[in-house]
């Protein structure tokens, strides 16, 4: 009989890695980095599983929409399996119960959702539609009416692993140099987060799909404010991220700034890194 020999724990993938690093390093964020580990976890399961689709967009189409300042991606090029979703929505929905960002309430709600059959589909279909604007927008029809405010939040977790194939898919072969505008070029978000690139150009993340695209490297991404003198910017001690606020509609965004970085943006891990940050920005008034 073959010997079996011991199996070799997986390695966890360098996010993981770096947020124990950062638990240990600022054990004052230890409750945020578990629920963020915990969400990679899932994502990653459910990701695993998820074909990168192949998404025919015609040239004069891709140019029309662009200067409409419509994204790309329709929901039907999303590769969506709805059990694996379902699956998706319900494990979220319980990390985010079981780290209390979710009230007891909303969390049986929204899992209710998952258990009357084909209840959640149509819900999933609209709230995409209304929030991509690929053929424009309704943002009436976002959620149900009566659906707690938490539930944008668990389709938004939920729908990543499925939804972050398409810029993976089209980032490469698509043109993307027209699209000047603050919100996310394939789905139509807006951006999260930031990274400064090598030669100082910044690329803006969608706080959905994760794709990214190229911006202006100050003017306000949220209402488009380009006045250098009403952007507020500054940077942590070791120069590693950096926040800009505009003073026009008050909000704020945060950047990895990679000239001089040992390693790339990691987006999983800098958000949380940079929540420090948040507070001191909204400590000067600003919101997310
Ligand atoms: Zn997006
Ligand atoms: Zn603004």
């Amino acid at each position: 009989m073959a010997e079996r020999l011991p199996r070799q724990p997986r390695a966890d993938p360098l996010e993981i890695v770096e947020l124990k690093r950062l638990r240990t390093a600022q054990p004052e964020l230890a409750s945020a980095i578990d629920m963020q580990i915990a969400l990679l976890d899932m994502q990653r399961r459910v990701q695993s599983r998820v074909p990168l689709p192949w998404i025919q967009i015609d040239p004069e189409w891709l140019r029309s929409q662009q200067a409409a300042g419509r994204p790309l991606v329709r929901f039907s090029d999303i590769p969506l399996d709805w059990t694996d979703f379902r699956l998706a929505f319900r494990q979220t929905s319980d990390i985010l119960r079981r780290f209390e960002t979710l009230q007891p309430g909303d969390h049986q709600t929204i899992v209710s959702l998952t258990r009357e059959s084909h209840a959640l589909e149509p819900i999933v279909v609209r709230w995409y539609e209304a929030t991509s604007g690929v053929e424009g927008a309704d943002p009436d029809l976002r959620t149900p009416k009566g659906a707690p405010d938490a539930l944008d939040h668990v389709l938004l977790l939920a729908m990543r692993p499925f939804l972050a194939r398409c810029p993976e898919a089209l980032a490469q072969r698509t043109d993307l140099s027209a699209w000047t505008y603050g919100r996310c070029p394939y789905c139509g978000w807006e951006p999260d987060f930031a990274v400064i690139t090598p030669s100082a150009d910044r690329r803006l993340i969608c706080g959905r799909c994760l794709g990214q695209w190229r911006h202006d490297p100050l003017a306000c991404p949220f209402c488009a404010n380009n006045d250098r003198a009403r952007i507020t910017s500054f940077a942590t001690h070791d120069g590693r991220y950096r926040v800009y606020a505009c003073d026009v509609c008050r909000r704020y965004l945060k950047a990895y700034d990679s000239r001089n970085a040992v390693r790339s943006v990691l987006v999983s891990v800098d958000t949380i890194a940079t929540l420090p940050l948040d507070a001191a920005a909204m400590q000067r008034g600003y919101v997310g």
